[in-house]
């Protein structure tokens, strides 16, 4: 719950009493002030709610771990404001152990842990030795939580790259905070156990009612997780909605191409494919069907392999579009095909 802390300073909104974001920022940005200024973030608005996971997505370099940092308090905005619950978050200048108090933030690489450590005792170590019993079964519950109990009396360093993240999160959660940050979080987690781990999370956060804010450069793999994203591009925040939302009605052909790698047409391009538009459009793979066909105007480039589908670069000697391969289709490379939109996006 909110605390009084002396260096927050308070002023309860109308926003706020009508039950806003848990989390929000206002006009936020953040220069780095290195050879050249680096402006990273850039008087950027958004709201995190309470209870839900929320995914900040974008390109690398976009700023998207600056803007977790400066959520959690531990870099100075240049301008603008934080606010949880309405309470600026405090930063560095105003608070001797960075970070603020009801959030925890699992960085990227496994920094915090300590890896010629136990499990246990790296997620023990979190919690005061006041009350013994409590430490041991508080430990013993988080574990638990994220299925590492069995792992319990094993080094980190023996660990594979989805077990240490698991215990990476048992650290943070161990003093239930009320806010989880993790940076790329499934970056070393092998693709095959990523899914588990998302499920875990997700339990987590509906059994406990955690608020979840993550970073990631590959959308795909939050998409299944996340109630919300956030897209940031060059600093700042294009577009934020349900992950539904995003993918099938994008205001931006960068979100379209980050979430579903839409193929991207100038209006002139879509022409060549008999569709009048003043303005750029996207058109999915899933949403460019073709059949093979000896007068078809398009053929057959490359196929690539992508495990439980196959990608079709088709191309008519102008134009290149990407499409999906039905599993069953024994279309080849050099095939003529006749291709067919079934719709497409207007980016305004
Ligand atoms: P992302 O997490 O989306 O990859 P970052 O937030 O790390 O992006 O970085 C945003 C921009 O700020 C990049 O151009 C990056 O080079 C720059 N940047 C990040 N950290 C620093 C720093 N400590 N000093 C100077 N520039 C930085
Ligand atoms: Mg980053």
């Amino acid at each position: 719950m909110a605390q009084q802390n002396s260096s927050c300073q308070y002023i309860p909104t109308d926003q706020q009493k009508m039950g806003v974001p848990l989390i929000y920022g206002e006009n936020l940005s953040h220069i780095f002030h290195a050879k050249q200024d680096v402006v990273a973030v850039d008087k950027v608005d958004f709201g995190i709610a309470e209870g839900k996971i929320t995914a900040i997505i974008g390109e690398s370099g976009s700023g998207k771990s600056t803007l977790l940092k400066l959520i959690y308090g531990v870099l100075e905005p240049s301008s603008g404001e934080v606010r949880y619950r309405g309470w600026l978050v405090p930063t560095r200048k105003d608070k001797l152990i960075p970070g603020h108090d009801a959030m925890k933030l699992v960085s990227q690489g496994f920094d915090d842990l300590n890896l010629y450590a136990k499990v246990w005792d790296n997620i023990a170590s979190q919690l005061p030795n006041t009350n013994l019993s409590l430490k041991e079964s508080k430990t013993r519950e988080t574990l638990d939580r994220l299925n590492i109990l069995h792992l319990a009396q094993q080094r980190v360093a023996d660990l594979s790259g989805g077990e240490k993240q698991r215990v990476a999160i048992a650290r943070a959660l161990v003093n239930e905070p009320e806010v989880l940050l993790m940076d790329e979080p499934f970056n070393q987690v092998d693709a095959a156990f990523r899914d588990a781990l998302q499920q875990d999370i997700r339990q987590i956060v509906e059994d406990t009612g955690l608020t979840v804010l993550l970073v990631s450069h590959d959308p795909t793999e939050v998409l299944a997780m996340a109630d919300e994203l956030i897209v940031m591009k060059n600093a700042k925040i294009i577009e934020q909605h349900s992950p539904t939302k995003l993918y099938y009605e994008p205001n931006h052909s960068y979100t379209a191409q980050l979430l579903a790698k839409s193929n991207i047409l100038s209006s002139d391009q879509a022409a060549l494919l008999g569709i009048s538009s003043n303005h750029t459009i996207g058109i999915h793979q899933e949403d460019v069907t073709f059949a093979e066909n000896l007068r078809g105007t398009f053929h057959v480039k490359d196929i690539r392999f992508r495990g439980f589908y196959k990608e079709l670069i088709l191309s008519d000697g102008s134009l290149t579009l990407h499409a999906i391969l039905h599993p069953l289709s024994n279309i080849a490379i050099g095939s003529n095909v006749e291709i067919h939109i079934k719709k497409y996006i207007t980016f305004v």
